[in-house]
């Protein structure tokens, strides 16, 4: 495919799209029907239906019965962490063994023209992006994930959660199922601006920031407090009242959803002219730049805090903007300090 039909190429080899982001028409104001209409396909293809179908077939093949599960123990722990992990291998690794390791659509559609294997960074374990990340997502990851779906499990098994049947709340919880990519943005929006606050950006969440050109194998680089948190939208299902197979669904969309943002790639090319859209951009927009894009615009949250960032100009220019008013407060209350205390300022 010809790449440059979509999107343009800058001298250091980035590529970037032709149109801007756009928001999901779901809560913006006025409503556009047509608009919504047409927006709905995305909604469910290429990743949520195969969220959606990973937790039926977790319950159906996977998950332990329900007698078996009243009570915690460390065979049927084990027996799901380890079908997660060959899971993650599995659906992460064949992404990066196509873009990254046989790079079977070279830097086509590739937002960072450089390969994070090109570069060594002494930030990283072995000072390796990969070796880090790899690590880092089956050490702290798939444990944290799986010590999660123990509990919510084993909370339904033993009755301490409202645990609904298809048969008797249809309607109900097949709206739940749809809000679960909405609860996800919810609640990862949240815990995403907590953890860009100075102290526990700089312990947390700054080894997820490390791999500023993230690959699929970055989806899950995270400190483990930041996978504690980020998986926690799991225990949503202990307090409204739901289905374990609605909370796999909301844990399998985080897991295997953090893949959408971190796979660098604007379309992944399958076959020689049909591709799919990996709506990462925004979150490459977040990688690259930080402090603009902590949700991904399923609710405009960004856009009502002021920090989202369309990739086009004019949002660069915004972005800009707002940085420079900071940087400008930030002289102006220094000064202010400075002021308030000329002896202690001039004793330094
Ligand atoms: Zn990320
Ligand atoms: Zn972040």
């Amino acid at each position: 495919m010809d790449d440059l039909q979509y999107g343009k190429r800058n001298k250091r080899g980035d590529w970037a799209p032709n149109e801007p982001l756009t928001l999901a028409p779901v809560f913006q104001l006025p409503f556009d029907f047509k608009a919504f209409l047409k927006w709905i396909p995305h909604y469910f293809f290429p990743w949520n239906i195969i969220f959606a179908i990973s937790a039926v077939a977790y319950w159906a093949w996977i998950i332990p019965s329900v007698e078996t599960m009243q009570t915690l123990s460390f065979g049927w722990a084990f027996w799901l962490y380890a079908v997660n992990a060959v899971l993650t291998f599995l659906f992460f690794g064949a992404f990066e063994l196509h873009l990254y390791v046989l790079k079977r659509q070279e830097n086509r559609f590739k937002y960072n023209g450089k390969f994070p294997s090109e570069s060594k960074n002494s930030v990283f374990w072995f000072q390796s992006q990969n070796f880090d990340n790899i690590l880092r997502t089956f050490l702290s990851g798939v444990t944290i994930w799986t010590a999660i779906e123990v509990i919510v499990l084993w909370a339904f098994a033993n009755g301490y959660a409202p645990w609904l049947s298809f048969a008797d709340h249809p309607v109900y919880l097949a709206a739940l199922a749809l809000a679960v990519p909405i609860i996800h943005e919810f609640h990862f929006f949240c815990i995403h601006r907590l953890i860009h606050t100075p102290f526990l950006y700089k312990w947390v969440h700054s080894v997820h920031h490390n791999s500023i050109n993230p690959s699929p194998w970055s989806s899950l680089s995270m400190h483990p407090i930041e996978h504690l948190l980020y998986f926690s939208t799991m225990f949503y299902h202990l307090i409204i009242p739901s289905n374990p197979i609605i909370a796999l669904y909301q844990l399998n969309y985080a897991a295997f959803g953090a893949i959408p943002g971190h796979v660098g790639f604007d379309k992944v090319e399958v076959g020689d002219d049909k591709s799919f859209d990996s709506h990462a951009y925004a979150h490459y927009l977040h990688h690259k730049y930080f402090e603009v894009n902590y949700g991904d615009a399923l609710i405009p949250l960004d856009k009502w805090f002021g920090t989202w960032h369309d990739g086009s100009k004019e949002g660069d220019a915004r972005m800009q903007e707002r940085f420079r008013q900071r940087k400008a407060k930030i002289a102006e209350a220094q000064a202010r300090k400075a002021a308030a205390n000329p002896t202690k300022e001039a004793a330094q």
